[in-house]
């Protein structure tokens, strides 16, 4: 481990994903960022080295097989190898950790991501599953234990400085924007037959396949109203998507005077990163910068939500509230996962969705528990829909 006077230690839940490797990036171009703690899913070898460079204290695999194999590579060094469920709980509290990354996709966050706050550790959030799901029990916790919750998710980034400085009570609405994917402006007939390489063309953004679907399929925008109603605590009524196809607007804010204020910037994900990594510094970035008069234009528009179905669908969900965002959530994530195989076609994605949202009875305001057993639940109904065992 590196050592620094102002050094700031963190973990990465993740890093070997997209976000992870971003969060990477960053602490290699910051010497005061320490990586104490490290913990991927199933690939040994980015971890080893990861490891090999920043020698944190501890590493975890999600299989015990991986572990076992990660253990032997690593025996050279001091880094002790957990695993599993277990083995993120211990990253999450463990006490050198001061600020947690959770880079980590799907609902397995929930349960770090409140043993970190927990144990008063800062909490930089990308995980978006987190709050979709089990929003109105970390964000309670989160004021009890006196944690901060640190959005990395662009636009929720760009939300959070547009509100420093700012009475929030003074806040009427959250413009939170859209690229529009790579189907801006297709009718349903065109999205029939799109193909998973052109779902996979993403006009601005580079992140994980998942993410990019679904920003296709404006699931993302729908699981970032839902996050951003919780970080911010707003109702959902007060956020407006718009359909921005530049990204450079990366979301506003609107008060209670009509003044906007926005965060621009190019799309790249290190800056949320940085900005919640440094919080409330803003450190020096090298990289591009955004030339207005290049750009000339930043335009505007409404969701079409007829036709991107995944944003009303998500809509709904949130009023619906209880456990309708997790069934939105996980019938997503398997939908996704089926047409990424491409067994579905695009347009199922939507189908899915519906049939597990309309078939689900709602548990209001669930435990972790009636959370997680709403998401096996609905796994379940799409393997009997489909017949897919292999889910
Ligand atoms: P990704 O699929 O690229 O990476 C996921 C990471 O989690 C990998 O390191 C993987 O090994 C690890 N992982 C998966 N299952 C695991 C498990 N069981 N235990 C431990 N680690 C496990 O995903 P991503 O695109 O980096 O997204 C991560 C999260 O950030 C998601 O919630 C996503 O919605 C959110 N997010 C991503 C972006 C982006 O630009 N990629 C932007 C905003 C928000
Ligand atoms: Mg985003």
């Amino acid at each position: 481990m590196k050592k620094d006077a102002e050094s700031r230690k963190i973990a990465i839940l993740g890093s070997t994903g997209s976000i992870g490797t971003q969060t990477v990036e960053i602490v290699r171009a910051n010497p005061e960022l320490q990586v104490v703690a490290l913990a991927g899913g199933t690939r040994v070898e980015p971890i080893e080295a990861q490891i090999r460079e920043f020698h944190p204290l501890i590493a975890c695999m999600w299989t015990d097989e991986a572990a076992k194999e990660l253990a032997l590579r690593v025996k050279d060094l001091p880094v002790r190898v957990v695993s599993g469920m277990d083995g993120l709980l211990e990253i999450a509290a463990m006490p050198e950790v001061e600020v947690l990354v959770t880079a980590i996709v799907g609902m397995i966050g929930i349960r770090p991501t409140i043993a970190a706050i927990k144990a008063h550790k800062t909490i930089a959030l990308a995980n978006k599953e987190t709050l979709v799901t089990a929003g109105h029990i970390i964000m309670p916790l989160a004021k009890e234990c006196g944690v901060s919750i640190l959005p990395v998710d662009s636009e929720h980034s760009a939300i959070f400085q547009s509100m420093q400085g700012q009475p929030r009570e003074r806040v009427h609405k959250i413009l939170l924007t859209a690229s529009g994917g790579p189907f801006r402006g297709r009718t349903k007939e065109q999205l029939a037959c799109v193909t998973v390489e052109d779902a996979l063309k993403h006009p601005n953004w580079s992140m994980g396949k998942k993410i990019t679907v679904d920003s296709a399929t404006l699931v993302n925008k729908g699981l970032e109203v839902m996050e951003a109603r919780w970080l911010f605590d707003v109702d959902i009524k007060q956020i407006e998507v718009l359909i921005h196809p530049q990204s450079i607007l990366h979301s506003a804010v609107e008060y209670a005077d009509g003044s906007i204020i926005g965060q621009m910037g190019l799309p790249d994900m290190k800056l949320p990163i940085q900005y919640a990594l440094f919080y409330p510094d803003r450190k020096p970035m090298d990289g591009g910068r955004v030339d207005l008069c290049q750009i000339s234009q930043l335009t505007f528009e409404k969701p079409d939500m007829e036709t991107f179905a995944g944003l009303s669908m998500a809509l709904a969900a949130a009023e619906a509230g209880g456990t309708m965002p997790t069934v939105y959530n996980a019938a997503n994530e398997r939908a996704v996962s089926l047409f990424l195989q491409k067994k579905i076609r695009f347009l199922q994605i939507y189908e899915l969705i519906a049939d597990c949202m309309s078939a689900h009875r709602i548990v209001n305001n669930p435990n972790v528990n009636e959370i997680l057993e709403a998401e096996a639940e609905t796994y379940d109904f799409i393997k009997q829909l489909t017949g897919d065992t292999q889910l």
